[in-house]
């Protein structure tokens, strides 16, 4: 019921996406996407697609078409649509009940639309416990080289991938870079016999460089996403936390791209056994049936906020109008109980060893695959031209693997181009619902592609 042509040229007449060059999309027509059921997603042309990135970045974790959320939804709407969060919902009590089960020593949802926003929302919450308990001291807050926060300009301040936010300057004051941990690309002199505390510890300098009564949060990534999907290394995360309570400092996760099954656990910093003070979320909270995102504190920092007296600290001083939306919470609500009713966690633990055992046994075959890395469906393969050296493959050659797994019907990922100029990894979150068959079906689509790609090189 719709006319495919008049919908095409409409977008590209009068549609501005997101992340693109539009120039291509004069000779080709932009990509719209008209349908989605389980894995797939069809477009206006007619053709068929797999899709092992969750709807391009990473969100949709229980796959397309779920009328069961759709119902919950619109049920919802038409009881009551919105209501400020300054008074409560009834989704939102029932869902904020049901994720404090699966985070234990957290307990307050603090609920906005995006993942940007509720890392601006930690930030704030940061930044008043600075200068309520503080003395206006603690304002500074450290972000990790190749982590992603957000595409706000706080956010962005707070984003170690240069190349996507050095248009964007001047920043916001007092966000402070720490180095990454990632193995495969490990700083020259690093201690490699131990490499995660040696990195963990390259944190604890910035620190003292800064002064610790300077800083009030540490906040990352539990495993870097965008960045090039690096998880860090053992030992990293128990000296983290170690530091961090030793400076009285706040560990902020941010699980905007890990939370809600992605890993194959509730949340990624529950493989590590580390306990935040606030967790972020976003996409796979309602696998985009909905826009909505949280700010999860444990009670001790929600305590800090009410104190009575508003010349002391007083309450949080922040809205979200959206916030109040109960399409969101309504639309999560369901999304959990699909990820409890149908096994997905253990599925994704268990597809995403799968494909990244069939992924390495790619490396045989072609050598510029250098490193197949992940956790869970969150699965990354950095392209070298030499394995040796490392040195890495032109991004038009990621490019190039792309388009061509988009022509034999698969869409893929690609890293944003996080590590100064480095982007150089493809990377895959399909939905926690994937088959076997859909994992065979994405390595013989990569298989391909790089063949392709490579007798052209
Ligand atoms: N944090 C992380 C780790 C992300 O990957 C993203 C988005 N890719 C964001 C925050 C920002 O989320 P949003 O685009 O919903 O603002």
């Amino acid at each position: 019921d719709f006319d495919s042509v008049d919908v095409v040229n409409s977008d590209r007449d009068h549609v501005w996406h997101h992340l693109a060059h539009h120039k291509p999309f004069e000779k080709t027509g932009p990509m719209v996407i008209v349908k989605g059921e389980g894995m797939r997603v069809w477009d206006a042309k007619g053709n068929e697609y797999l899709d092992a990135v969750s709807g391009a970045v990473w969100t949709v974790n229980v796959g397309y078409g779920r009328t069961e959320i759709a119902d919950a939804v619109r049920d919802q709407l038409v009881t009551m649509n919105y209501f400020a969060q300054t008074a409560g919902n009834i989704p939102a009590a029932q869902f904020s009940k049901k994720l404090i089960e699966k985070m234990p020593g957290m307990n307050r949802v603090y609920f906005s639309n995006s993942g940007s926003e509720a890392n601006e929302k930690a930030f704030k919450i940061v930044r008043q416990i600075a200068h309520k308990k503080y003395n206006g001291k603690k304002t500074k807050i450290l972000y990790r080289e190749r982590d992603y926060h957000g595409t706000t300009i706080a956010t962005l301040s707070a984003s170690g991938q240069h190349e996507r936010r050095h248009q964007y300057g001047p920043f916001v004051p007092d966000f402070v870079e720490v180095p990454h941990c990632c193995e495969y690309r490990a700083q020259e002199g690093a201690d490699m016999s131990q490499y995660g505390v040696w990195a963990a510890n390259q944190i604890e300098k910035v620190i003292l460089q800064e002064g610790p009564e300077t800083i009030g949060a540490l906040c990352l990534e539990p495993i870097t996403a965008g960045g090039g999907v690096i998880e860090a290394s053992t030992g990293y995360w128990p000296r983290v936390a170690e530091i961090c309570k030793q400076y009285d400092i706040l560990l902020h996760i941010d699980e905007v791209v890990c939370g809600l099954g992605r890993t194959g656990t509730w949340f990624g910093y529950q493989h590590y056994g580390v306990q935040p003070d606030i967790v972020t979320m976003a996409k796979g909270v309602a696998s985009g049936y909905a826009a909505i995102s949280c700010t999860v504190t444990t009670e001790a920092v929600f305590e800090m906020f009410k104190e009575e007296d508003d010349a002391k600290m007083g309450y949080f001083r922040d809205i979200s109008t959206f916030g109040g939306c109960t399409a969101g919470p309504a639309a999560a609500l369901v999304n959990m109980e699909i990820i409890e009713n149908e096994n997905l966690l253990e599925n994704a633990a268990v597809q995403g060893e799968y494909l990244r055992e069939s992924l390495k046994g790619l490396m045989s075959k072609h050598e510029i695959i250098g490193d197949v890395r992940g956790k869970g469906l969150l699965v990354g393969i950095e392209l070298v031209k030499d394995r040796t050296t490392k040195e890495p493959v032109a991004e038009s050659v990621v490019i190039a693997i792309a388009g061509h797994c988009m022509e034999n019907g698969v869409i893929i990922g690609r890293t944003n181009r996080s590590f100064k100029e480095l982007n150089n990894t493809i990377c895959l979150a399909p939905a926690l619902i994937s088959t076997q068959q859909d994992m065979d079906r994405v390595v013989t689509a990569i298989d391909n592609a790089i063949a392709e790609t490579v007798s052209k090189m």
